[in-house]
């Protein structure tokens, strides 16, 4: 028998899900509430300049699974390689190589000087120092004083938009690499040692940016997806799970925690109050078409300091394919994180960015070629001191329901890029699939469209 199951939201997660069990035969209907698929791993062409609508996106993943998928999916058009060059723009002259605490020796001599001395202090008083559980605080105890005043925590303000002493440190763990006292003793005297290695080469699509990889997921399910469709009411009754007035079996939300106790009647009032409550950051992304003499042989570069104006990160996206830019012509994305009202990505609010950028001396705005932007209200969590007590009883609630899974990068609250989004996706699939069994094919295999939307190729049905 196929189950019906329905799935709310079309984000790489959402689609993964989708292929998986149309694969085994089920009945699956997608619903996005936007006018197009992919959630924050969309992409943009414009006028020939590829934009990636959340910021820089690139696909390196831990999991063999994940890897192998994207090595059949990128079949007929292989990925691109890129060796990551990444920098911390410390001021004009100074482009201090990532990690920092592995590039000190790039650094002025006296900033250089700081950042060691800060170092070895920190080493030394670790041992007798118990661990902060702010973030704040963790930054000097576990960097020492030098990192923290320059990069660490300008950058962190800038990124967070909010108070780091009333942040947690439980998402640090595997973000923020490590690098040994030898290591950043080394550094300090000239040899910039290699920090933490499993980016060191990614991948990116060839064509289309990296909204190539969802649209691939999605193409055996493109007559499965309901765009424009916000859910708003998922409801359970007798056996079943209405949704918007559907009955379904099963249903997959990767709808934001937060989002939730407006949609998931009779919710568990004390986890409604605890998603509510739940803290979350916004995005702007830009994209900037400029000459090729602008174009750094760079990946990314940090902007932790507040005279670069309000940049955190800007991408050269047009060095990740040829593909990304018109012949001879280069781009940079250059992203801004925002906590309540969202930044001016109008054309004057590009503007008035370009003309930022062109002070601290990073393109001539008077020859930007085109510009764009776009404004991702839901993009990062904020690990306030409760985010953990919030969390786990939001999903202590929610995986105890029958039939309901909760999934992705807001529909769990978890610091998943969207290869891990894959891999929970293989792990929830694997956990149905002796539950749902095989499906009877003419209602859940869909028909159609399994070539590719947009002219791209379908890859395997996994
Ligand atoms: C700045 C930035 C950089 C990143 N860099 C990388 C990177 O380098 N590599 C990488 O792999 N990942 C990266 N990520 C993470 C990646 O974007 C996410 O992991 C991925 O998009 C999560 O997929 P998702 O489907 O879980 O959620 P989303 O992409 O957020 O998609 C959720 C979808 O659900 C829809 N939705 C929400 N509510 C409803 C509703 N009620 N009804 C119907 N639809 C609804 C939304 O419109 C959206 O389309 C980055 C993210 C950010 C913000």
């Amino acid at each position: 028998m196929s189950a019906r199951i329905a799935i709310a939201g079309g984000g790489p997660s959402g689609l993964m899900m989708a292929r998986l069990l149309a694969a085994d035969g089920h009945r699956v209907d997608v619903f996005e509430a936007d006018d197009e698929i992919g959630g924050l791993c969309r992409s943009r062409d414009v006028d020939g300049f590829m934009f990636d609508l959340a910021g820089g996106h690139i696909m390196y993943t831990k999991d063999v699974r994940v890897a192998a998928f994207w090595d059949e999916l990128f079949v007929d058009d292989p990925t691109q390689e890129i060796v990551r060059d990444t920098r911390i723009m410390h001021d004009r002259e100074h482009w201090v190589s990532y990690p920092f605490e592995n590039a000190v020796g790039e650094l002025p001599l006296e900033a250089n000087l700081e950042c060691t001395e800060g170092a070895i202090r920190a080493y030394l008083e670790r041992p007798t120092t118990p661990e902060p559980s702010n973030f704040g605080d963790w930054i000097e105890w576990k960097m020492g004083a030098g990192a923290s005043k320059h990069f660490m925590t300008p950058y962190n303000e800038k990124i967070w938009k909010g108070d780091l002493s009333q942040m947690n440190t439980s998402w640090i763990a595997g973000r923020v690499p490590e690098a040994p006292l030898e290591d950043i003793l080394k550094a300090s005297l000239g040899t910039t040692t290699e920090g933490y290695t499993h980016q060191s080469v990614f991948r990116y699509p060839s064509h289309h940016g990296f909204a190539d990889i969802h649209e691939r997921i999605a193409a055996p399910v493109r007559d499965r997806i309901h765009l424009g469709h916000r859910v708003t009411q998922i409801e359970r009754r007798d056996d079943q799970w209405i949704v918007d007035g559907e009955p379904y079996d099963h249903v997959i939300s990767t709808i934001p925690l937060h989002a939730l106790p407006k949609v998931l009647v009779g919710m568990d009032p004390a986890a409604a109050d605890a998603a509510r409550k739940l803290q979350y950051r916004g995005v702007a992304a830009y994209i900037f078409g400029i000459e090729s003499e602008w174009v750094r042989p760079y990946c990314w570069v940090y902007l932790p300091h507040a005279w670069q104006g309000p940049v955190n990160r800007m991408t050269y996206l047009s060095n990740y394919s040829p593909n990304n830019a018109p012949d001879g012509k280069g781009s940079i994305l250059a992203e801004v994180t925002y906590a309540g009202e969202a930044p001016d990505v109008t054309q004057a609010g590009q503007k008035a960015l370009a003309r930022q950028l062109g002070d601290a001396g990073l393109l001539d705005a008077d020859q930007v070629i085109v510009s764009d932007g776009h404004v991702n209200p839901v993009s990062y969590i904020f690990y306030d001191l409760e985010f953990d007590t919030k969390r786990n009883a939001v999903l202590a609630a929610c995986d105890g329901l029958e039939g309901f899974h909760a999934l992705g990068r807001f529909g769990r609250y978890e610091y998943h890029n969207s290869d891990q989004c894959l891999a929970q996706c293989l792990d929830l699939h694997a956990r149905l699939a002796p539950v749902l069994g095989k499906g009877g094919g003419e209602l859940g295999a869909p028909t159609g469209d399994t070539g590719g939307g947009n002219g791209r190729g379908g890859g395997p049905a996994l």
